[in-house]
């Protein structure tokens, strides 16, 4: 019989499952359980098969049109144009296809990559594994900020709330329980249950997997809700924009055309045909598959760089990002804490300096102002620094392991704030494991971003007292007010040491204790008002990453603003910004409080210079975010916490951290960066600068080649020539050898001067004002050289189907000097190697067999209406063509010396 979960009491969840609650499954049983019910995963949804993604190239208005031209030219008795025309259709869609397919499975392969990880219990041991490993049985612990991995009973739950939205709709996080329940009780009141797809904003628990995999609820909800549909992102978008309105001018094109070619007398069958093939030309059809491959190359240019795309839109956004909103902790420094100094609520207040380096339990501790050496057995007879380490060592989740453990070196687990503190008591001659085992802990408060603390309620002695640990302002705020003024002068002194320790750059956290008392999960934090008893001060050094100060600097000259936001001190806060040079004095640094009492006007204002926010909540986060939009501003931000994620979804780009980040953040992010470096977004920036960059190269080929064909035709209809050009080699010419052609653009490498400017406006037109100067000269040096030749040839009597294949010939070659000449909007085509882009190499080669299959080789040459063309007229017309090339070089030299450009 099928067993209705939330109905039993935990024990006998477990007991169903044969499992102990304090081992876990073990490894053999996990196999055994794995092959029978299989990976705890959703059904992938399907991909398009090669031979789909092909048909639907077939899916467009412009194929319609082709197809109904070769029909055309079928029933007229042209039965080689009609093949021609069906083949170089299908060899167009075929590699698009491929493009496409290869763009596709590359971006699924990513997708892969952002898996949800879970603290699973295995063969008495907690592991950090894939979620899709879980099975039945299995029992997994959840934090704060974590999905839950599968659905599960919960066997034990602290202050636990987890937001169901996904699943429930509902908005609001729901508290949760063990207690058994009634059957009857329907999903969203099975407070005793947690499901897949919900996650932890806060507390701790611990659950015994029931289901996995497509048994889930969330698996239930999936089948019925079917394929969710791939949203577009505003670069494509705006090229179809752009596609619709060339198709639209391609219409005119041909209908002008048409009437020019009846006007001179040109038999039915070829304007039709003529026209047909300058639609074709003018419609840049391979644009949004380039578009599509261009994205997934960057992306995967990304992912070598540690940065995962989870929304292809980041990517277009990171390239017109101009401010960068980052924590501080852990992406602009190592998040290496080390204890170096602490202060004790003696008379007079002392100052005591810890050395050593990392986590090796090592280091000293002297008299800051004596400089006398506290040995171990003074210490262990010191009450106040005893006292002070003891909350330190008991109101921690952090474990330092030892090197018999691990043979490298010492390493931590959990929080390095935290962490740091068990390496400074254990310096101090203090054993943890004995401390921790004296001090049973009974409940919690887990640590609080809004609060910026976190307490402990232990057993000592036979009674029950609270340990707490948090920012300074937080405890001194909440400490014991009695026989007032003896006391108020001691804290007034540690607000000024606290103060100090900041502006050295250290991270200060305060300490304290409630005697007899107990943690209300109902009160919170709310119910140690006034009766804390300060234990004094610990200051931590968390240096900054070599990497960013460069980065920083290199984000200054690309224009992008950086904007550091804390939950640290005002003091620690500027003190670090001045040593990355975000920063100049406290006069860039707003708090927390001092935001608040500001109105949203007054905030925009202020935000053009402001380079710190410190001692920020995590929601006052989404307010600065807005308020730099309200300014025009793209904005990359930072998060890693629960609370983060509203700011993170605002963000133009919310950009999660791999390590430390949560899951919460992780799905509420366009980007994951895998090593938590601020190094790491300024490297994603450049690249989303670089996909732009070449994008709109490939957009100035296309178009210039396109506006160079049809205005040689229209000038020979003009002046009464015959056709320049067969209708099928117009054909060949746009959907053959251009596709040879347009990855290399995209595969450009980056140019010095990318992250020398400042960035992109978001709303910038795809044809820029730099692109539009630079095409008249581009197209005016192409129908010079091509519509010259033909005309020059003509002229000497050259036959018409003679001239028909050198003109041809000069498109193809402007085509190739072109797409040189698009490479850099300054640079000369030569200046850095052809061959840092093996693609573009490979390209013109693939380009030239092609060509030379299509003059040379009799069989096509035929369907091509191609005649060989003597050497020597192949050499002169790369002469002639070349002046595409000149002509730029010298408008680049001009560009380079005036700085126009
Ligand atoms: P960032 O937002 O740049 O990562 P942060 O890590 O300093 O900065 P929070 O984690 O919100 O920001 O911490 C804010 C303050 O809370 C810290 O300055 C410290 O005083 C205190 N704090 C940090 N971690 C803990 C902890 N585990 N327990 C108690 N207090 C803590």
């Amino acid at each position: 019989m099928k067993k209705i979960w939330h109905e039993l009491v935990a024990g006998e969840v477990v007991q169903a499952f044969g499992v102990n609650v304090k081992c876990g499954r073990t490894a053999l049983e996990c196999k055994k359980l794995q092959a029978q019910f299989g990976l705890n995963t959703l059904p992938e949804q399907k991909r398009r098969s090669v031979l789909g993604i092909f048909l639907r190239q077939f899916l467009s208005p412009l194929i319609y049109l082709l197809m109904i031209a070769s029909a055309i030219a079928f029933a007229l008795g042209n039965y080689k144009d009609a093949l021609v025309i069906v083949v170089v259709v299908i060899l167009n869609s075929l590699v698009s296809a491929v493009q496409e397919g290869r763009a596709e499975a590359s971006l699924a392969a990513l997708r892969r990559l952002t898996k949800l990880k879970a603290k699973i219990l295995r063969d008495g041991q907690l592991l950090e594994l894939d979620a899709s490993e879980l099975v039945p049985g299995d029992i997994y612990h959840l934090t704060a900020g974590d999905g839950v991995p599968t659905d599960g009973r919960l066997l034990e739950a602290n202050v636990l709330q987890v937001s169901e939205a996904s699943l429930t709709g509902e908005s609001m996080p729901v508290a949760k329980i063990v207690d058994a329940l009634p059957a009857e009780n329907s999903l969203p009141d099975r407070a005793n249950m947690v499901y897949a797809g919900t996650y932890v904003t806060s507390g701790r628990a611990i659950a015994v997997a029931v289901t996995t995999g497509s048994r889930n609820e969330l698996g239930k909800i999936a089948a019925m809700a079917g394929k969710t549909s791939q949203v577009k992102t505003r670069l494509e978008a705006r090229i179809d924009a752009f596609g619709k309105t060339v198709a639209l001018a391609s219409v005119t094109i041909f209908l002008l055309v048409f009437i020019l070619g009846l006007l001179h007398g040109m038999k039915m069958t070829e304007i039709f045909m003529v026209a047909i093939s300058q639609m074709v030309s003018i419609v840049p059809e391979g644009l949004p598959v380039a578009m599509t491959v261009a994205l997934a190359v960057g992306v995967q240019r990304m992912a070598k760089r540690r940065t995962i795309v989870r929304k292809l839109s980041a990517v277009e956004s990171l390239g017109s990002t101009t401010v960068i909103c980052t924590d501080k902790t852990g992406t602009l420094t190592k998040n290496e804490m080390t204890v170096v100094q602490l202060a004790l609520p003696t008379k007079p207040l002392r100052r005591i300096k810890v050395s050593g380096t990392g986590y090796e339990p090592v280091g000293d501790f002297k008299e800051d102002v004596t400089e006398e050496v506290q040995t171990q057995h003074m210490l262990a007879q010191d009450s106040n620094f005893q006292r002070l380490m003891t909350a330190a060592v008991c109101c921690n989740d952090a474990e330092l392991v030892s090197p018999d453990d691990v043979p490298a070196s010492w390493q931590i687990t959990g929080d390095p704030t935290e962490a740091a503190l068990l390496v400074c008591a254990q310096k101090s001659g203090i054993n943890l494991q004995a401390l921790k085992a004296k001090n049973p802990r009974i409940a919690e408060l887990p640590f609080d971003p809004n609060f910026k603390m976190m307490a402990t309620e232990h057993q000592q002695d036979g009674r029950s007292l609270v340990y707490v640990k948090g920012a300074p302002e937080a405890i001194f705020s909440k400490c014991f007010a009695s026989s007032a003024d003896e006391h108020k002068e001691i804290l007034e002194a540690f607000k000024e040491v606290a103060d100090d320790m900041g502006q050295q750059a250290l991270r200060v956290l305060a300490f304290g204790v409630i005697d007899d008392a107990h943690i209300s999960s109902q009160r919170g934090f709310d119910g140690l008002n006034g009766c804390i008893h300060f234990l004094g001060l610990i200051a931590q050094m968390d240096p900054p990453r070599d990497e960013v100060k460069p980065a920083i600097a290199e984000c200054v000259r690309a224009g992008i603003k950086t904007v550091m936001i804390t939950g640290d001190h005002k003091a620690t806060a500027v003190a670090i910004a001045r040593q990355l040079g975000i920063a100049k004095s406290a006069n860039e640094a707003v708090s927390g409080s001092e935001l608040d009492l500001l109105s949203d006007e007054q905030l925009a204002a202020k935000m053009e210079h402001t380079k710190v926010f410190a001692r920020v909540h995590p929601e006052q986060k989404l307010r600065i975010v807005k308020s730099l939009q309200s300014r025009g501003h793209v904005v990359a931000m930072t998060g890693d916490g629960v609370n983060d994620s509203p700011a993170l979804v605002q963000a133009d780009v919310g950009v999660a951290m791999g390590v430390t980040g949560t899951e919460v953040a992780k799905e509420a992010s366009k980007i994951v960066i895998t090593d938590d470096n601020f190094a790491t977004i300024v490297a994603a920036v450049a690249e989303g600068r670089l996909v732009y960059q070449n994008i709109k190269k490939l957009l100035l080929f296309l178009f210039v080649t396109s506006v160079d064909e049809l205005l040689v035709l229209l000038l020979a209809l003009l002046f009464g020539f015959h056709a320049p050009l067969a209708a099928v080699q117009i054909l060949w010419l746009n959907l053959v050898s251009e596709s040879a052609l347009t990855v290399s653009l995209i595969m450009e490498p980056m140019e010095d001067q990318d992250m020398h400017r400042p960035p992109v406006p978001a709303n910038e037109p795809l044809l820029d004002q730099k692109m539009l100067h630079r095409m008249p000269f581009m197209i005016a040096a192409s129908v010079v050289s091509t519509f010259g030749w033909f005309w020059a040839r003509t002229y000497m009597g050259v036959p018409a189907n003679v001239v028909q294949s050198e003109t041809f010939t000069v498109l193809v070659v402007c085509q190739w000097f072109n797409l040189l000449n698009c490479r850099s909007p300054q640079a000369s085509a030569f200046s850095g190697s052809l061959l840092g882009n093996p693609w573009l190499v490979g390209g013109l080669i693939i380009a030239n067999i092609l060509h030379g299959l299509v003059i040379y080789w009799k069989p096509l040459a035929e369907f091509f209406h191609t005649t060989p063309i003597a050497l020597e007229s192949f050499f002169a017309i790369g002469l002639v063509a070349s002046l595409v090339l000149w002509v730029e070089e010298l408008r680049k030299i001009y560009a380079r010396r005036s700085l126009t450009i």
